[in-house]
């Protein structure tokens, strides 16, 4: 595969090289681009068309909003492979995302939106603030699934808002929430279906949404990330965490849950975990 830099991906070659190589490599490609924004875990670069951007996946985890940090080894390169299947296979049934292809083991090319700052969270099962905030017992299945949205900002720790707030502080539109709902109920009932045919229950995640103008029309379409960073995915038999709660709980075992749900998707690099700090920029 060629990328519009002229770089070749190739997994066989990937696992060929020596990681030394790759770092010095990467740090040269990453110092050429221009760097837009660095979030706890990824890295937006100028992409090589307009209205493009390189989506760059780092093995840093943080959790309650920074006040915990870590590395998850290999996490940068998992997440960019499960983010891009789960992005295209959603692509398949008409769900638009920002999603283009991926460049190489840790970034990927998509359209340049304008963030909406709302977190749309969707639960099946009560787990983390909800089973905390509301006193339910973990693990209990909704009687429908819930939505809820909750303000991007790391200053006031995200909070939890209100259609209400959302349509009076201007964040988002009636209409353009109401598209948000549409599209998150699909991915949900799509995703469910998917992790359930691979033993894993979709417990809850976050999605995040943008704007992407083309020719003065405007859509809503799916950004940021689906990851184990942002679902909880739990074994659909033993009830296991394979997701970010092994980090942010200090189970143990945080990269083999990665691993594992990427194995069970059929995606993990065929050299197993030796892949993961394999080469990252080709040239
Ligand atoms: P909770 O509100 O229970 O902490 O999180 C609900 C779901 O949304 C979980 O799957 C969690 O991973 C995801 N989520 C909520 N907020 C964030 C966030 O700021 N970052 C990430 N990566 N995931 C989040």
């Amino acid at each position: 595969m060629v990328t519009p830099e002229g770089a070749c991906y190739t997994p066989a070659r990937e696992s060929a090289r020596p990681p030394g190589r790759a770092a010095t490599r990467n740090f040269f490609a990453m110092a050429r681009r221009r760097q837009l924004y660095e979030g706890k875990a990824k890295i937006l670069f100028e992409g090589p068309e307009p209205g493009t951007l390189v989506q760059y996946f780092k093995d840093d985890a943080t959790a309650g909003n920074g006040a915990k940090k870590g590395t998850i080894t290999g996490k940068g390169v998992l997440n960019n492979r499960i983010s891009e299947y789960l992005m295209t296979r959603l692509h398949e049934i008409g769900i638009p995302t920002h999603f283009i292809r991926r460049l190489n083991m840790r970034e990927q090319l998509i359209r340049e939106v304008e963030i909406i700052p709302l977190e749309v969270v969707v639960r099946n099962v009560a787990a983390g603030s909800l089973a905390t905030r509301l006193g339910i017992t973990e693990g209990q299945r909704l009687p429908r699934s819930i939505i809820e949205y909750y303000y991007k900002n790391d200053q006031l720790n995200d909070p939890m808002v209100a259609e209400e707030h959302i349509t009076c502080f201007g964040w988002a539109a009636t209409q353009d929430l109401d598209d948000m709902v549409a599209l998150t109920l699909r991915v949900n009932d799509f995703l469910t279906g998917l992790f359930l045919g691979v033993g894993i229950t979709l417990v809850d995640f976050k999605l995040e949404f943008g704007r992407l103008w083309e020719n003065e029309e405007m859509r809503i379409v799916l950004a940021d990330e689906i990851s184990p960073d942002n679902c909880r995915l739990w074994d659909a038999k033993t009830g296991e965490k394979m997701d970010k709660d092994r980090f942010r709980r200090d189970l143990g075992k945080v990269e083999e849950g990665y691993q594992e749900v990427a194995r069970r998707l059929g995606i993990l690099p065929e050299a197993g975990p030796r892949d993961m700090s394999g080469p990252e920029v080709m040239q």
